[in-house]
């Protein structure tokens, strides 16, 4: 899959593998109790503008909206559809037309994300999304790191760690963002003008930019654990004293950015190893404000989201996937015509038996019913013949042991299970 290109299709080649994917992901939710929301992939453009651009400068607000696929041009028209770029946002307006004092939720969602990227064609990009409502306690900020960090363990991507960072509260960080603004003024001419701009609007900005003189001028600038109150420095202690007692390998690492400018205090990223580089397959933090913003209520929540198409690749890449085990099955043939209703009558049998059948779809010379039940991974196969049929017999072949016999029409299921039991494949 490359992920250049805008539009996903999964053949049953690769469909297998999303399954195992998905169930493994479900599993480990459900046992935290988190449970499943299925958002539409269609929302109005109006509700998700405004949830993006809730806590942004005006101008990241412009640059973030221009991410969103929307179904025509706009042209200010707030009542459009777009492409759901996220999911956050529904979920908070869910969440706040539900919830009562002290509740908490836990959802999660699965699917689909359309975005834009400077003005390229619309990608699509499957995305996790994980948010714990209603509780602004560091347990809950450990819960969901644990998680996140747990989902990617039981995929097989034993090597996840964290990279934590914190970006303070309300009382706090306006100083960090009045010092940077005054630094960024002050080294304009060792950035470019990406970074200038992108950090002076939001300092949390992941700029994504590897320039040696911006890396150099940003990491000599202000950072924001160095302004953290009191508070949200005891908090951010707490988070990193539990994940190392939960033996969860972290680093602080003051350049987790995020680029949706919502969140407060810890955001973090999930990273794995790829040819000896830091690869992010996922992410995310505290959000306590957006809600307030965007739909009036407070609600205080932490959640991630995980990057599934990169997992995907990273899980095929290290050969995590392991068949399943193939299924016995019958191949069912008919050589004579006017013996369908009987061929769909022995499939029907099986199925409530549990049997897997693949149909012959034409007449054959036995040879070639042979061959196709080959091709089709069938260790039996079924024939089905006037002459035999009349005689109350139909022919049976065992395509492992490489044996045939006749069979009394009465006891088709009965021989057929002996077959498989034969073969070990209950
Ligand atoms: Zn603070
Ligand atoms: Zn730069």
């Amino acid at each position: 899959m490359n992920s250049s290109v805008g539009i996903h299709q999964f053949m049953p080649d690769k469909v297998w593998k999303w399954k195992v994917l998905e169930q493994k992901v479900a599993h480990v939710l459900s046992l935290h109790d988190y449970q499943e929301i299925r958002l539409s992939v269609l929302q109005d453009y109006g509700v998700i503008h405004q949830g993006i651009t809730a806590l942004m400068q005006k101008d990241e607000a412009h640059q973030a909206t221009e991410g969103i696929v929307n179904l025509s041009q706009p042209n200010g028209d707030l009542s459009l559809l777009t492409l759901r770029p996220e999911g956050t946002i529904s979920v908070l307006h869910h969440t706040a037309k539900i919830i009562g004092d002290k509740d908490v939720h836990r959802f999660y969602y699965l699917g689909p994300m359309f975005r834009k990227e400077n003005g390229n064609a619309p990608r699509e990009f499957h995305q996790l999304g994980v948010e714990l409502l209603g509780s602004d306690s560091v347990i809950s900020e450990n819960e969901v790191i644990s998680l996140g960090i747990k989902i990617c363990q039981n995929l097989g991507l034993k090597d996840v760690h964290l990279h934590l960072n914190s970006f303070g509260c309300n009382a706090c960080r306006p100083a960090f963002f009045e010092d940077m603004k005054n630094y960024l003024q002050k080294h304009e001419t060792e950035l470019c003008s990406g970074c200038f701009h992108q950090l002076y609007t939001n300092p949390f900005a992941d700029t994504t930019c590897n320039g040696e003189s911006c890396t150099a001028a940003i990491s000599r600038g202000p950072k924001i654990l160095d302004y953290l109150c009191p508070k949200c420095r005891n908090n951010f202690a707490r988070v990193k004293k539990i994940q190392a007692n939960l033996a969860h390998q972290y680093i602080v690492n003051p350049r987790v950015n995020k680029n949706f400018a919502y969140y407060n205090e810890t955001v973090f990223d999930f990273v794995i190893k790829q040819n000896g580089m830091d690869l992010v397959i996922g992410g995310g933090g505290r959000y306590d404000y957006l809600s307030q913003m965007i739909t009036g209520k407070n609600i205080p929540a932490v959640g991630f989201y995980l990057n599934i198409d990169r997992i995907f690749e990273s899980m095929e890449r290290r050969e995590l996937f392991t068949p399943l085990d193939k299924s016995f099955s019958v191949y069912i043939a008919s050589q004579s015509d006017d013996l369908e209703m009987m061929m769909l009558q022995i499939a029907q049998e099986l199925h409530e038996n549990n049997i897997k059948t693949v149909l012959s779809t034409d007449k054959h010379a036995i040879e070639e019913d042979i061959a196709l039940a080959l091709k089709a991974n069938c260790e039996l196969l079924v024939v089905i013949r006037e002459e035999n049929v009349r005689e109350g017999k139909i022919l049976m072949r065992n395509l492992v042991k490489e044996h045939q016999d006749y069979i009394t029409l009465h006891e088709i299921t009965e021989e057929i299970l002996l077959a498989r039991k034969s073969l070990n494949k209950d």
